[in-house]
């Protein structure tokens, strides 16, 4: 009977109220920090309740916030978009795509109103088109290199227009590419994620049959366990791995670790060949004092338990949360952190703005939802009574190209502190490492015979969805015609 009166007062305070258990109180009243406390002392959580706590905000807010981050074309827009392009000779779109996707066709195959036709261009040259169109820094690929983009400072929209193509086949299931003859060869891949499924679709294409083992419950990788909520909404990277799956002669184990269950030496016993694309499953450190009091958490490991919690209200953030890094992991982890209802959320990274990973338009992102960007502080200390309360910065300068710190410190209150420094190899199955990865030569080829890698794990290229596809697509080539002798 209380409901219907206190709805709206919560309402008008901007505060959640689904799932609350209503007890019999005689008044309200709203403090300072607008939360509400209920006179038998029960309180509920808003942005300013201090510590990490869950529900900030309430679950229609948390679905708004976490919604597409951009909606996807109309029939009417893509035409639109698509009539922009000059369908250039040589299209410099193209050069930039690390897949080599033929975008000027697609994009004619769209104005021509044949989108799935565009679609099966996509998919061609990247099997995971889907996601990439979601997830694709186009800013510092195709569309930076569009030439509208250096007229007018407006390019063609590919990315948008990829998605508008590829979810037109996929909504309708249909896979557009067959299995050739059964070779007999039979090939494993570690690691279900863009690279391992991109090598695996391409085995299974040209007749081989292929067993996915991944130590995860999910396939996906980063897209399942990574990638920004807002990017990939609907559980659209577990429908894409069904959807690539349904070419046929793929087989995925789940709970199978290389290192653990899987010895590569077994592996290249049993199969004609082995290609591993285990990403970088391990993080740094920050290596200084307080690095482990309650609150500093690994950035992955709050974004997987984001992307996985079925009922974001249930997942707990800081007040004043700190991320320590520039790349795109510092970025989701700060935005997420402010979608999920923080009250002050900053990016301390240790250079300057131009340093930073994250592109221009992933820094502007982060902004616009509050996010504060503080360059050229290091971490020096992490202060609390058991839980952090509070980071130390240093400002740094460079001198000479090397990093130093200038004695200048900050301390910036936080009760949650992420770590989004760089991300290592957890698993090196005794092949020969060039620096943090391992050594390739070729397409993907291992300083073991047999063995084959790509994705992050493997040295050289950008740590982007993108890229794993294209090198995932590579080695399988390059195993495809080894197997059949002509290598
Ligand atoms: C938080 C975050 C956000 C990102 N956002 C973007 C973005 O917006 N756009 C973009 O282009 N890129 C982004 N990236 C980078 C992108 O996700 C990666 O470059 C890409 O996923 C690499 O693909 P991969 O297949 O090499 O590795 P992963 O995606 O890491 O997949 C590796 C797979 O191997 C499995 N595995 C690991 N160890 C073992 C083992 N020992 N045995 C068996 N299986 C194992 C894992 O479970 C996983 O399924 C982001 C990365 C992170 C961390
Ligand atoms: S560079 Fe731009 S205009 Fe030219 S083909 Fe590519 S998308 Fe079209």
């Amino acid at each position: 009977m209380f409901i219907p009166l206190i709805m709206p007062l919560f309402r008008m305070a901007q505060l959640p109220y689904h799932g609350l258990k209503i007890l019999p109180f005689d008044k309200i009243f709203i403090c300072a920090n607008m939360q509400i406390r209920l006179t038998d002392g029960v309180d509920m959580n808003n942005t300013f309740t201090p510590g990490v706590v869950p529900a900030r905000l309430g679950t229609d807010e948390l679905q708004e916030n976490f919604t597409d981050l951009h909606a996807p074309l109309s029939g009417h827009e893509a035409a639109v978009a698509a009539d922009r392009c000059y369908f250039c000779h040589d299209a410099p779109c193209v050069t930039a795509c690390p897949t080599d996707i033929d975008i000027p066709l697609f994009i004619r195959q769209i104005s021509t109103g044949t989108p799935e036709a565009a679609a099966t261009t996509i998919f061609d040259m990247n099997i995971l088109g889907g996601m990439c169109a979601r997830v694709c820094p186009t800013e510092d690929l195709c569309e930076q290199a569009c030439v509208r983009e250096l007229a007018e400072g407006k390019p063609v929209e590919i990315g948008r227009l990829q998605r508008f193509a590829t979810d037109k086949l996929m909504n309708k299931g249909v896979m557009p590419f067959t299995r050739a003859q059964a070779t007999g060869k039979k090939v494993a891949v570690v690691g279900a994620g863009p690279a391992g499924l991109s090598c695996a679709h391409r085995l299974a294409m040209l007749g081989h049959d292929v067993t996915v083992y991944d130590a995860m419950p999910k396939a996906g990788g980063l897209n399942e366990y990574g990638i920004a909520a807002y990017k990939t909404t609907d559980d659209f990277a577990a429908r894409e791995v069904d959807w690539l799956c349904s070419i046929g002669g793929i087989e995925i184990k789940h709970g199978f670790a290389l290192g653990d269950e899987l010895k590569i030496d077994d592996l290249v016993g049993c199969f004609a060949a082995v290609f591993l694309a285990v990403g970088l499953g391990g993080v740094n450190a920050l290596g200084i004092a307080g690095d482990d009091k309650d609150g500093v958490a690994d950035a992955v490991s709050f974004i997987q338990e984001l992307r996985q919690a079925s009922d974001l209200t249930t997942l707990p953030v800081g007040r004043n949360v700190v991320v320590i890094g520039g790349g795109m992991t510092a970025v989701d982890a700060a935005v997420q952190s402010k979608l999920l209802g923080a009250d002050t959320v900053t990016i301390a990274y240790r250079r300057g703005r131009d340093a930073m990973s994250a592109s221009r338009y992933e820094q502007d992102l982060a902004a616009s939802h509050g996010v504060k960007l503080l360059f050229n502080v290091q971490p020096k200390a992490i202060h609390g009574n058991g839980a952090v309360a509070e980071i130390e910065l240093e400002y740094t300068a460079t001198e000479n190209g090397k990093l130093t710190g200038t004695g200048e410190m900050i301390r910036v209150p936080a009760d949650q502190v992420f770590r989004a420094i760089e991300q290592t190899l957890a698993t090196e199955a005794g092949l020969k490492l060039d620096g943090r990865k391992l050594a390739i030569t070729g397409a993907g080829r291992t300083s073991l015979a047999g063995v084959w890698a790509g994705g992050d794990c493997a040295a050289g290229g950008d740590d982007l969805t993108v890229t794993a596809v294209a090198e995932g697509r590579d080695a399988a080539m390059d195993i495809h015609a080894t197997l059949m002798g002509s290598n």
